[in-house]
């Protein structure tokens, strides 16, 4: 019972995720300036905005061509670390789900992990770098842990969003190894990261769109 995920879901996925950035692009600023440059709010609403106008422009697609344009729509329009970051995590997710009509949740968690492990390629962030990567591992986990118990589809995501706002926020106490924070050192103590910020936003549009 709703354990399949059609193409046109992950559309409204990425639409929630780009109107709960839009929503948060302050707040994700503000966090960015305290141990950063001041742009994660406006680099991640700019890219999915962008990301909404180029789904839109695509029309009825596959969940492996929509997410594609996604990750290549963040990585061409988004500088900063986000943008590849981010990219790379829905390029894998492409490639994972490909051309299936219907997504199960066991493949979506396939798809995430495969996700995160592009984002770790990439960024080289291991858990507790305050990165990310913090909100986004243990996410992956409950995601991959509850669909292998056989959870629906809703409470397998909502088990990874509650990981994630948890990892979320253990990166305030943890000191920044990765990313422009890594430069403020002892300084990046004491602050939430962005980026673990903006991942719970992707989680939560999911519980939302997805379940
Ligand atoms: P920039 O740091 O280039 O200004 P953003 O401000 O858009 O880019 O994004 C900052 C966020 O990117 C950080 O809060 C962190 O979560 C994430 N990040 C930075 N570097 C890395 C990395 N090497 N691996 C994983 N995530 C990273
Ligand atoms: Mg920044």
């Amino acid at each position: 019972m709703g354990d399949e995920i059609s193409a046109r879901a992950l559309a409204d996925w990425l639409r929630e995720f780009a109107r709960r950035i839009h929503e948060h692009r302050d707040e994700l600023t503000r966090l960015d300036s305290a141990i950063g440059d001041a742009d994660h709010g406006t680099n991640m609403d700019r890219g999915l905005t962008a990301v909404v106008a180029a789904i839109d422009a695509l029309g009825p697609a596959t969940a492996g061509q929509l997410l594609k344009k996604t990750g290549m729509t963040l990585v061409s329009t988004v500088g900063g670390a986000s943008g590849p970051l981010y990219g790379t995590f829905f390029l894998r997710l492409a490639t994972a789900l490909g051309d299936v009509d219907v997504v199960t949740t066991a493949q979506l968690a396939a798809a995430f992990r495969a996700g995160l492990e592009g984002v770790v390629a990439r960024g080289k962030a291991q858990a507790g770098d305050k990165t990310m990567v913090d909100a986004l591992s243990p996410a992956v986990d409950a995601l991959e842990a509850a669909a292998a118990g056989g959870a629906t589809t809703h409470d397998a995501l909502q088990a990874a969003r509650a990981a994630g706002e948890r990892g979320r926020d253990a990166t305030t106490p943890m000191q920044a190894r990765k990313g422009r924070a890594s430069y403020l050192g002892e300084r990046s103590v004491g602050h939430q990261d962005p980026g673990a910020t903006s991942v719970e936003l992707l989680l939560s549009a999911a519980v939302d769109t997805l379940g």
